[in-house]
């Protein structure tokens, strides 16, 4: 057993004494047996949350109507989830009924694919009722069960399978890539946010480059937010040189650049995926300097009115879509610049009506503006006497 399972044994042990069965399961235990790192060790149970709770004393109740309890040991917590069923998927996204069962093998039924429905209990032996460990050997994404009926059950695991698919560089099943394919439409009723979440993790994985191109060749991009009838302009990111995406932020504004969005397009597309506002504002400002170094249009004030923290980000996508330009040069500019917005100015709008001698008005905000401006462009350093100077001299 890994560390991290060792680590864990004592709840699966102080479950089992209690007289029910406890397992390690799901992401855990796929990464475990191919050799990766552990993010979270998920445990499953035959005891019900009530039951969990009489066990340990320090518990939080984290998702019980879904049967998860998380149980905090020392330092650590565990989410400790019930064997379930699940039935009823009337609108081809989660269950409308939670069943609790007694039994591991039921709980393995209803999970995703052959590599996330492994179990390993307290002594390293593994349960594998699917062939998960022979598709985990041959790298294979494969649908528990009938994977049409999975994916009506449950539409976002087609965007799960493209996922996995690139996080872990495998290959999607013959039989489950057709029934995505068959089924790709049904994305439409998956909640947006639900798809977004997979979609960034696809993106920001090492073989992003795999997965992204099953999400275009079987019709998902389709059914997604503004994807519709992009396929091709999509496909340009296939060619790119094969980098990883250093945040979602880069992802977003690699996908504005290949689909040729305007500002105004962009920001509708970033709302439509509901990214967060720090996000969106991140990707537009990128995408707008990878416009300016692309048509050569760019100074120091139009970068650091941008966002110094974009530039980095703005370069590797510049060598990501063979936009040549001579940054180094430009570094040493920026890296002199002395401030990261008016904030840091040595000066504030109160001194400037003082220095001035006016009251509060748009005036204050215009001669901020040029100062701060002067300063980034390095005509005046940032220090009270010379801005004083430099503003009673530029009137
Ligand atoms: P990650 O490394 O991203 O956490 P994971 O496999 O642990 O990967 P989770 O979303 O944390 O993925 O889910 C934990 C487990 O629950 C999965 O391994 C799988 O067995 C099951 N599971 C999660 N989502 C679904 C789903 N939509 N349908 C069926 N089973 C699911
Ligand atoms: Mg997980």
């Amino acid at each position: 057993l890994p560390a991290d399972f060792i680590e864990a044994l004592p709840v699966l042990e102080e479950i089992e004494r209690a007289g029910y069965e406890a397992y390690f399961v799901g992401g855990s235990v796929r990464d475990h047996i191919l050799g990766l790192p552990i993010h979270d060790v998920d445990i499953a149970t035959s005891a019900y949350p009530e039951e969990i709770k009489e066990i340990f004393k320090r518990t939080v109740d984290t998702g019980i109507q879904h049967g998860t309890v998380t149980v905090l040991m020392g330092d650590d917590s565990y989410e400790i989830t019930t064997f379930r069923t699940e039935s009823g998927y009337q609108d081809y996204r989660r269950p409308d009924k939670v069943t609790f069962v007694r039994s591991l093998s039921d709980d393995l039924k209803r999970r995703d694919f052959t590599i996330n429905a492994l179990a390993v209990d307290r002594n390293g032996n593994v349960i594998d009722q699917f062939d998960g460990l022979k598709d985990l050997d041959q790298h294979i994404i494969r649908a528990v069960g009938k994977a049409e009926e999975r994916f009506h059950e449950d539409a976002l695991r087609m965007m799960r399978a493209v996922r996995f698919q690139a996080q872990l560089n495998f290959k999607v099943e013959k039989n489950t890539a057709q029934a995505i394919s068959d089924n790709a439409p049904l994305l439409e009723k998956i909640a947006v946010e639900r798809i977004r979440e997979e979609f960034v993790k696809l993106m920001l994985s090492e073989s992003w480059q795999n997965g992204f191109s099953d999400f275009l060749e079987l019709g998902l991009s389709e059914y997604c937010p503004d994807f519709k009838g992009k396929k091709m302009e999509l496909e340009e990111l296939l060619d790119v040189h094969d980098q990883t995406f250093s945040d979602e932020d880069a992802a977003w504004s690699a996908i504005g650049y290949v689909l040729s969005l305007n500002h105004q397009e962009f920001n509708r597309l970033l709302r439509d995926w509901k990214v967060s506002n720090k996000t969106r504002e991140a990707s537009l400002n990128t995408l707008n300097l990878l416009h300016l170094f692309e048509n050569q249009d760019y100074d120091l004030w139009n970068i650091y009115k941008l966002g110094i923290d974009n530039l980095p980000r703005t370069v590797q996508l510049c060598q990501m879509f063979l936009i040549e330009f001579d940054y180094t040069d430009l570094q040493k500019q920026v890296d002199n610049i002395s401030i990261k917005n008016s904030h840091d100015l040595a000066l504030t709008g109160k001194d400037i009506c003082e220095i001035l001698g006016v009251k509060p008005g748009p005036i204050i905000g215009k001669s901020m503006s040029q100062i701060e401006r002067a300063v980034v462009e390095g005509n005046v350093s940032n220090n009270f006497d010379d801005l004083r100077h430099y503003l009673l001299s530029n009137q």
